[in-house]
C-alpha cells in the first residue's frame, strides 16, 4: 500500500536505523537530493551519525529513541541486517517503514530465509536445520563436508564453522552454544555473484546486472562489475531469481541476493541482505543512480528508473589490515599515489580505529574499458600491498 502523503519530496526527513557505512552512504545520497536525515545508532561516533542532520543516540529497541526517530522522520529504513526487526515493527505504527519488519525478520534468520527461497522455486545448497539433538543425529552424510552456520546474527563469515565429520559437527554445534543452526553442504564454487534489486511501494522493480564477488576469509574483498565478469545467460537467470525473491516478499527497498555459481553453470542462491550491499558500492561511481539513490527513491516513493551503468568497474574493499601493515601502530595507506591513478575513487567511512577485518572504506575504479579498469586495479592493489 502506498502511504497517503507519498511521494515524500526533498525537504522531508528520511530516517535510518543503524549508523554504519551503509547508513552513511544513504545519508550522503539523501542529502544530495535535498532531504534531511535522521540516524538512530547506539554509538555516539557512528559513521552515519557523524554526517546526519539528526542523530538519535540510543539502543535500537529503546522506546524513547524510537519515538524520537518517528517524530523526526517522515519515513524510516534500515542499514544493518541485525537491527532487531521488532524495532522496525514498533516504528511502523507511527511512520512508513521500508523494508517491512516481516521481510527483515525473514532475511535475518537463515532457516526462514532458505524456506522462502524454496517457496520461490530458487535452488539453494542442500541443507538441514539443526535446532535439536534429534535433528543433529538425523543429519545425512551427504551434507558433509559442510558448513555449520548459526541461524541468526552472522555476517562477514562470523558464526560459521567448517565441519568434515559427524564428530566435528557435534562439537561445532556445542561450540555454537546449541543455538538454532543450518548445516549446509560445502559446494565447489566456480565463482560468486550477487544481484541488487530495488522495488517500490507500487511493486515496480529495477535491478543492476549481476556483479562478480571475490571473498577472502569470508569477507568480500573484490567486486567486478562489467559485461565480461558474469556470462549473460547466468546474469539473466540470477536477475530473474532475485526479482522473484523480492516479489515473493512483497519487498519495498533495496535487496541484495548473493549466489554461488557451480562448475556446471548451476546457480545456487546463498543468502539475501535487506539493504544496500557491499557488492553494490561500485554503483556510486559507475552508474547513473547508485544503490543508495535507489534506496532513497524507494523509501520516498519516487519513480524508479533503470540504473544504467556507464563504466566498467572494480571495487576493492579497504580493511583495517591495510592500516596495520607496518605494525600495531596504524599508519595511513599511500592515498596520494593511489589517487594519482586515473579512474580511482576513494571512499572512507570515517572510522577512528583500524582493526583487522574491519571495513574502513573502499576504492572504486572506473575506466573506458575492462582492460583499463583491470590494469588500474592491479596497480592500486600493488600500492596498497
Ligand atoms: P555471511 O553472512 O558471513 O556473508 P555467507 O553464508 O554468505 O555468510 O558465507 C560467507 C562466504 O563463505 C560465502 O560468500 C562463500 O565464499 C563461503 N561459503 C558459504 N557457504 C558456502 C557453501 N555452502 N559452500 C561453499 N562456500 C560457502
Ligand atoms: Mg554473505
Amino acid at each position: 500500500m502506498i502511504p497517503a502523503n507519498f511521494p515524500l519530496l526533498p525537504g522531508a526527513t528520511l530516517g535510518v536505523l543503524g549508523g554504519g557505512q551503509l547508513g552513511r552512504m544513504f545519508v550522503h545520497a539523501a542529502q544530495q537530493s535535498g532531504y534531511f536525515t535522521a540516524v538512530l545508532d547506539p554509538d555516539a561516533d557512528s559513521p552515519a551519525g557523524r554526517v546526519s542532520h539528526h542523530h538519535v543516540h540510543t539502543d535500537y529497541l529503546d522506546g524513547d529513541g524510537l519515538a524520537r526517530l518517528s517524530r523526526l522522520a517522515d519515513a524510516v529504513t534500515t542499514e544493518f541486517e541485525n537491527v532487531p526487526s521488532r524495532a522496525l515493527a514498533s516504528l511502523a505504527g507511527d511512520v512508513p517503514v521500508a523494508p517491512s519488519a516481516d521481510a527483515v525478520a525473514i532475511a535475518q534468520d537463515r532457516i526462514r530465509e532458505k524456506a522462502h527461497f524454496v517457496k520461490c522455486g530458487v535452488a539453494c545448497a542442500p541443507y538441514a536445520v539443526i535446532e535439536t539433538a534429534e535433528q543433529l543425529s538425523a543429519v545425512t552424510d551427504d551434507l558433509l563436508p559442510g558448513i555449520l552456520k548459526t541461524a541468526t546474527l552472522g555476517y562477514d563469515g562470523k558464526g560459521q564453522q567448517r565441519v568434515a565429520s559427524r564428530g566435528q559437527l557435534g562439537a561445532a554445534w556445542m561450540d555454537a552454544g546449541q543455538v538454532p543452526c543450518v548445516l549446509e553442504k560445502r559446494l565447489t564454487l566456480d565463482f560468486e555473484c550477487s544481484v541488487i534489486v530495488a522495488r517500490g511501494h507500487d511493486g515496480q522493480a529495477v535491478n543492476y546486472r549481476a556483479q562478480r564477488n571475490l571473498h577472502r576469509d569470508g569477507i568480500l574483498a573484490v567486486t567486478e562489475a562489467h559485461e565480461e565478469c558474469v556470462p549473460p545467460e547466468i546474469a539473466k537467470r540470477a536477475a530473474e531469481a532475485a526479482l522473484s525473491i523480492a516479489n515473493g516478499l512483497n519487498y519495498v527497498g533495496v535487496l541484495c541476493v548473493e549466489f554461488f555459481v557451480l562448475a556446471d553453470g548451476e546457480l545456487v542462491v546463498n543468502e539475501m541482505a535487506p539493504r544496500p550491499h557491499n557488492s553494490g558500492h561500485y554503483t556510486i561511481d559507475a552508474c547513473e543512480l547508485s544503490q543508495f539513490d535507489l534506496q532513497v527513491r524507494t523509501l520516498a516513493g519516487l519513480p524508479l528508473v533503470e540504473p544504467r551503468q556507464h563504466s566498467p568497474a572494480i571495487m576493492l574493499n579497504l580493511l583495517g589490515d591495510l592500516w596495520l601493515a607496518k605494525g600495531p601502530q596504524a599508519t595511513e595507506p599511500p592515498w596520494a599515489q593511489v589517487l594519482a591513478l586515473p579512474g580511482t575513487h576513494l571512499h572512507l567511512y570515517g572510522k577512528q580505529e583500524a582493526r583487522r577485518g574491519r571495513k574502513m572504506g573502499h576504492l572504486n575504479i572506473t575506466g573506458a574499458s575492462v582492460a583499463e579498469v583491470r590494469a588500474t586495479a592491479v596497480r592500486a592493489a600493488a600500492l596498497l600491498g
